[in-house]
């Protein structure tokens, strides 16, 4: 019997993998046996990256562009038909952290990480959709969410409103697509420990506070959202839609 979790023969399309979350995913999803599309801003991070995924014996390639421009993710998509690449998987993870009381915020600023973490996933997500749709086979989206979806924290207006919207975004998709068999469900994170966290992994108020506050007593590690990840891309979620995951050491259950 094929395994619930088996990949092999699909394709994932992971944003903003060059590192972090999204490689820690790419390279989970791999594991369970899916092609890999790495993405990010810069080719020469991602060229390295499609190296070693070939040392591991993974399928991967990589396709560099700005998930805020949606002409270069047209022409993506577009490629991808060209050469026969079908996207069976979406992960819509690239991101940024902006931290700026909101009196001080400029509209740019807001407008950016909102482009960056929300309006990407809606264009990108309708582009692999779009096509999956028009394959008849299914699919699975994978958005990332976070503790923002839920709760507010003070200087990150822009990135909790993102988030917010991608909570209901991921149930906009799951109500339009899935009677064309495509699940889409969000991981929300909890602190886990990455580049974009660096300000607060190395503020030890901060550190002691996340300690503290997370009932597993610790920061997450990218290799944490891993298991939930080959989750929501596998066949062992067909049924599951417009649903979020925290993975989070418990964060959300307690005050
Ligand atoms: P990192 O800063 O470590 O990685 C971010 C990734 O996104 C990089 O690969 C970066 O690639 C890519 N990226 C950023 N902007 C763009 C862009 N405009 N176009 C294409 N790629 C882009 O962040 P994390 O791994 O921590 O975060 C990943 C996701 O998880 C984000 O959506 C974040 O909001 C979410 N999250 C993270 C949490 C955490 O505690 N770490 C908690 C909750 C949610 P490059 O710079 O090479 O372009």
């Amino acid at each position: 019997m094929t395994s619930l979790f088996d990949l092999t023969g699909k394709t994932a399309l992971v944003t903003g993998s060059s590192g972090g979350l999204g490689l820690a995913m790419a390279r989970g999803l791999a594991e369970a046996g899916s092609s890999i599309v790495l993405n990010g801003r810069n080719e020469a991070k991602l060229a390295p990256l499609v190296d070693e995924f070939a040392k591991n014996s993974h399928s991967a390639s990589h396709c560099a562009f700005d998930v805020c421009d949606e002409e270069a993710i047209v022409s993506a998509f577009n490629r991808f038909d060209e050469t026969g690449q079908h996207i069976d998987i979406l992960v819509n993870n690239a991101g940024i952290q902006f931290r700026r009381p909101m009196l001080e915020l400029e509209s740019a600023d807001w407008r950016r990480v909102i482009e960056t973490n929300l309006t990407s996933a809606f264009i990108i997500g309708r582009e692999a959709a779009k096509r999956m749709v028009k394959r008849g086979s299914g699919g699975k989206i994978i958005n990332i969410a976070s503790l923002a979806s839920e709760v507010a924290r003070a200087t990150i207006a822009p990135y909790g409103a993102a988030k917010g919207g991608m909570k209901l975004l991921t149930r906009s998709m799951a109500a339009e697509w899935a009677a064309h068999d495509i699940q889409a469900n969000a991981i929300g994170p909890g602190y886990i420990d990455t580049e974009m966290n660096t300000a607060l992994t190395s503020d030890s108020k901060f550190d002691a506070w996340v300690r503290g506050r997370t009932p597993s007593g610790r920061w997450g590690v990218p290799q944490d959202l891993v298991g939930t990840a080959i989750f929501l891309a596998s066949p062992a979620s067909n049924y599951v839609n417009g649903q979020i995951i925290y993975v989070d050491g418990g964060l959300l259950a307690v005050i």
